[in-house]
């Protein structure tokens, strides 16, 4: 505000000097070329950039119970905290005090969630940054914006009569990576020094008590310097959720929704395998604004459904294939749905000929319970299913067509999965010592197995195609309930 009044008195006298007569020429061509400088001086960041967005509100928003399906994580987090909220009884027995935690995990698992939780559980300013924020290819200037960082988080607490501040860097590894690796490495080395100097310089009885917290889905990526004790002393792993979590996360994100009496959360929980907080934040959105589209008051399973789909495989496309590549597709589609319900009954969720993402049509699969381990029979039915597309083009139309290139990339490394694990006929080997040729005949061999099952089992049921192909046109989708009972007309 000071800043625009002075700036308004500047302007307003300039123009009364030039009324009664002065030559103000001068004067102007200094004021714009000392403007000039000053904002190129700022947008390198050498003056007064204002890095890392310390929160104004005494207590930042956000608390553990916003965040669900990570209960080990905060319960580490919390047991860690305790050091900051406790401080007497830690400072009369002369514990080090805990100066950095490290948050690791894949993306929008709830980092930066739980950062924010930290400091209205600690009572504390918040002040969170990027670590992209630091990178500038001019030396010195990362180094001062960290100074400047723990400078502000400090000062804001101390107007805020507050005696902990949280620092929370995201995408450390940006800032924090292994030194002398870079190509600009003195800049990067210099601003990840004067990180550790600040860290060093952090004591419990300072005025006000920074916790350094940081998040990476990298930590192998990271400084050794940066993980030893005294610096990010802890390290707390958030997880994609499971199948609780994932409720959990989805009950907390419809809370505030109005849910039709046909929505289960528990059956949303379990097609979403995979999923992390994120996608299902965007999955509750996605339901609600399908909802309002068709002006519902409430938000229906299918249009949970179709969130699920669109989060998974993107936004529907206007691209409008020819009738014989529907058909195709459709064939296709129906190749994959048939082979997982002869492995795993009921396990079609639905298949469409919707086109989404880079796929003309899909089949979605329930996962039967969240799996972290595969035996060979999984991986070989994994690979049967994905078979299934372009033998069933081959059955019906008599050719394959690029649309299976996917399915045979993501076959070959369900191989390559097999016999990692040891688990093929050359039992337990190390993959970089095998023969390329040793690797194709063996590849070949399982790939050729499942060829021969998958195609007499879709010859065996070649009729099911004509009656799912023909609702899949009309109705671009069939649902896992229906494609199932087309299949037991067909057997009766
Ligand atoms: P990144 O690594 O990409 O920075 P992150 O792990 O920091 O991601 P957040 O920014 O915390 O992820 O989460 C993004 C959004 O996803 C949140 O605002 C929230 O809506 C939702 N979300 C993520 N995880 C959870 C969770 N465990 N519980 C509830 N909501 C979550």
């Amino acid at each position: 505000m000071i800043k625009e009044i002075s700036l308004g008195l500047g302007l307003a006298a300039v123009i009364f000097l030039g009324i009664i007569g002065y030559d103000v020429t001068p004067l102007v061509f200094f004021a714009a070329a000392g403007g000039a400088l000053f904002f190129l001086a700022r947008s390198r960041g050498m003056v007064g950039k204002n890095i890392g967005n310390v929160t104004s509100n005494s207590t930042p928003a956000g608390s553990f119970s916003d965040i669900g399906g990570q209960a080990s994580a905060i319960n580490e987090l919390r047991e860690a905290l305790e050091f900051i909220r406790s401080y007497e009884k830690i400072k009369k027995l002369g514990i080090r005090p805990l100066k950095g935690v490290l948050l690791t995990g894949p993306p929008g698992t709830g980092k930066t969630l739980m950062a924010r939780a930290a400091a209205n559980f600690t009572d504390a300013v918040f002040a969170s940054c990027s670590g992209s924020e630091f990178i500038e290819m001019y030396a010195g200037v990362g180094a001062q914006r960290v100074r400047q960082l723990f400078k502000s988080a400090r000062d804001t607490a101390l107007k805020q009569k507050k005696s902990n501040a949280v620092i929370f860097i995201d995408e450390i590894d940006i800032l924090g990576g292994k030194r002398g690796q870079n190509s600009s490495h003195h800049e990067y080395d210099q601003t990840l020094n004067q990180l550790l100097v600040e860290m060093d310089g952090l004591k419990i009885d300072d005025r006000v008590r920074v916790l350094v917290m940081a998040a990476t889905n990298r930590s192998d990526m990271l400084d050794p310097a940066l993980l030893r004790p005294g610096r990010f002393d802890r390290q707390v792993t958030v997880d994609l959720p499971d199948r609780d979590g994932r409720k959990e996360i989805l009950n907390l994100h419809t809370a505030n929704k109005p849910l039709g009496v046909d929505v289960s959360l528990d059956s949303v929980a379990k097609e979403t395998f995979g999923f992390s907080g994120a996608h299902l934040e965007s999955v509750a959105n996605e339901a609600a604004i399908l909802a309002m589209r068709e002006e519902c008051k409430e938000i229906s399973y299918r249009h949970f459904h179709e969130a699920v789909d669109k989060v998974m495989m993107g936004e529907k496309l206007d691209r409008k294939p020819s009738h014989e590549e529907i058909r195709r597709v459709a064939i296709h589609e129906s190749g994959h749905a048939l082979l997982s319900e002869c492995i795993r009954p009921g396990s079609v969720s639905a298949v469409t000929i919707t086109p989404r993402g880079k796929a003309l049509g899909y089949m979605r699969q329930t996962p039967d319970n969240d799996n972290y381990l595969h035996t060979c029979e999984n991986l070989e039915s994994q690979i049967a299913v994905m078979l299934a597309g372009a033998l069933a083009e081959e059955l019906i139309l008599g050719n394959r067509s690029t649309g299976a290139s996917n399915d045979f990339e993501q076959t070959v490394n369900v191989v390559e999965q097999i016999i990692k694990s040891g688990m093929s006929e050359l039992g337990v080997v190390s993959w970089d010592s095998v023969p390329s040729d040793t690797r194709f005949q063996v590849t070949n061999k399982i790939i050729r197995k499942q060829e021969e099952f998958v195609r007499e089992y879709l010859e065996k049921n070649k009729e099911v195609f004509d009656k799912v192909m023909e609702i899949l046109i009309d109705k671009e989708r069939i649902s896992g309930e229906h494609f199932r009972s087309i299949m037991r007309q067909q057997v009766a």
